[in-house]
């Protein structure tokens, strides 16, 4: 499996001497577990289960993924095959988290908020054998399986009481008779660190689910980029809060760089309402928490309400789609506690790049300034290699204001889709096409704009949907908004504004309001030409603004039409 020397390289000179330091390999088993049990052992983990909380420590952790990797083994997992999981964020997940990779087989999370006809079809693709599942889950695992083109073994995780659930069948196993029954397993196996560790599926949000397969060498070299000062700075005096899940993008790599760095871990399980958020942040003295923009609103809004005490947190991690300029100062003048944006994707492990405030002369002189920075993406975090750049390839000039896509390259990007090779379309040179489209200042920030799909080309230049519904969900009375291109004969593309007004401004927010509060801050010719006001904006199954759905809806041709906006009221 080694690869040869260069490989990956355009170009590559030849007769170079070779260094002489050691090639152990960049594995779980050789690298991330050893130093959780052995030297932060004491550390907690701590998990909501069912009604309860759950508290262990790393080393009880870690032995329990010994026992967890020997039963799996018996169940018939060999090197290679493939390990579903179909969970919460739990103690038990993060077991698999650890024992399967090092095991020498592969995770693979399974997002439980897919249609079942998604999750068949992932698991199918991936051909997973075991598929470990919440008790909780079972319900919607039951509908998965008709639908899958064999069956699969389930191994049932309790978190909720036995009879809570009437959907187990006999054939099911029960995870903690089968940890029980199991002898530890002594030594982990050597594996090669290029080998596949975990994989994890796009949502989709752009089409067919794609399988991203991470290998041992990223995920160590991911976690070590995640303890980094100019990324999120994990270290063993930390107490992490995952509320983002682990069935997608690795819990954005914080269960593997905990351990890593011996840090606290404290995982939300399935309550993730901004009350279960908030006092298990203070309960804990969590220092640092990773969620979603509608989670830290919610958390926002319950703060407002209630006033919990997160003052342990160093920072709120934000990221997944776009920090709007309320809820970045929001979080920082009422609660005390800045946003860290950081940006990233299922392909990029996740961790792209990240916003620190940069230290050069007159980069922090003002409010705004500063403001600017905390809402940008940031930089390329060290690892990653970032270009904005033309519809040619170029790199656009770095002047914060030309537009071009974001590709990347790294250690922990992938270079290709499982059994689905590299589109062109996504994979290009050596880089990843992010699809994001972006500006890159003198510093290195990005900003994203859109994604290449959400742009509104109108009249040959673009208009930025995401920037357009940042101004819309400033408006006191709007709750939501989303901006999609209509098809207009004269201009190509135009902007159609989907708003939920918040409830109390039902009836009363009009459409002349929402323009008139546009007007000073976007160019005339970015005003929506239409404004329809709906119940909610329809969500992707990880909680990202669904605008294929909005597109079908508001497509011409079909029954619900966008209303002018002179006639539109919410
Ligand atoms: P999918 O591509 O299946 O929607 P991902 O979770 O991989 O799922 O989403 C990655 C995308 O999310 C990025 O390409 C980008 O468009 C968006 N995104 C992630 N983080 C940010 C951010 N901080 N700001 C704006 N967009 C973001």
């Amino acid at each position: 499996m080694a690869r040869p020397l260069n490989a990956g390289v355009a170009g590559p000179m030849t007769g170079q001497m070779e260094g002489l330091m050691m090639v152990t390999p960049l594995t779980l088993g050789e690298l991330i577990i050893p130093r959780a049990e052995e030297l932060f052992g004491h550390r907690a983990v701590i998990a909501r289960v069912g009604d309860g909380v759950h508290r262990t420590t790393w080393a009880e952790t870690c032995v329990r993924a010994r026992r967890l990797a020997a039963a799996l083994a018996r169940l018939g997992v060999g090197p290679g095959d493939r390990v579903g999981t179909f969970a919460w964020n739990t103690h038990r997940h993060l077991e698999a988290y650890l024992a399967v990779p090092a095991m020498g087989a592969v995770l693979h999370t399974l997002n439980i908020r897919l249609f079942p006809e998604q999750v068949a079809y992932v698991v199918d693709h991936a051909d997973d054998s075991v598929v470990l599942c919440d008790r909780s889950l079972l319900p919607l695992w039951r509908a998965v399986e008709p639908r899958l083109s064999r069956p699969r073994q389930v191994v049932v995780l309790p978190d909720l009481a036995a009879d809570d659930s009437a959907a187990a069948q006999s054939s099911d196993l029960d995870y903690e008779e089968l940890v029980a029954a199991a002898e530890p397993l002594a030594a982990w196996p050597q594996v090669d660190e290029n080998a596949a560790a975990a994989m994890c599926y796009t949502s989709g949000t752009t089409g067919n689910p794609k399988g991203v397969v991470y290998s041992h060498r990223s995920t160590v070299l991911h976690s070590l980029a995640v303890g980094l000062a100019d990324a999120q700075g994990l270290s063993s005096r930390d107490t992490v809060c995952a509320i983002v899940p682990m069935f997608h993008a690795n819990s954005w790599g914080l269960p593997h760089a905990s351990a890593l760095v011996g840090a606290s871990l404290v995982l939300p399980g399935r309550d993730l309402s901004p009350a279960a958020i908030c006092q298990l942040i203070e309960s804990e003295r969590c220092t640092l928490a990773a969620g979603v923009p509608t989670i830290w609103s919610g958390v926002l809004d319950h703060w407002r309400r209630a006033k919990p005490d997160l003052s342990s947190l160093r920072f709120a991690v934000c990221g997944g789609s776009a920090v709007t300029e309320s809820l970045s100062a929001a979080f920082e003048r009422e609660i005390g506690v800045p946003i860290l944006h950081a940006w990233g994707m299922t392909e990029t492990s996740p961790i792209g790049s990240v916003s620190h405030l940069p230290v050069e002369p007159g980069a922090e002189a003002d409010e705004a300034t500063r403001r600017s920075y905390a809402m940008s993406q940031g930089r390329a975090v060290p690892g990653v290699v970032l270009r904005v750049v033309d519809e040619n390839g170029a790199p656009v000039p770095r002047d914060g204001v030309t537009m071009g896509e974001i590709r990347v390259r790294g250690p922990w990007i992938a270079r290709e889709y499982y059994r689905d090779g590299a589109p062109p379309d996504k994979f290009a040179d050596g880089w990843l096409r992010t699809g994001d489209v972006a500006t890159i200042d003198a510093l290195g920030y990005i900003r994203i704009v859109d994604r290449t799909k959400d742009l509104v080309k109108s009249g040959g230049e673009w208009i930025s949907s995401v920037e357009l519904e940042g101004h819309l969900m400033a408006h006191p009375d709007v709750l939501e908004a989303a901006v999609i291109a209509v098809p207009d004969p004269k201009w190509d593309e135009r902007p159609l504004a989907c708003v939920v007004p918040r409830p109390e401004a039902r009836g009363r927010l009009t459409a002349e309001a929402l323009l008139e509060h546009l007007r000073p801050r976007v160019a005339r010719w970015w005003l929506p030409d239409a404004i329809v006001f709906i119940d909610e904006v329809p969500k992707t199954s990880v909680g990202k603004f669904d605008k294929k759905v909005l597109r079908a809806r508001y497509a011409p041709g079909e029954t619900a039409a966008p209303l002018p906006v002179s006639e539109a009221r919410g």
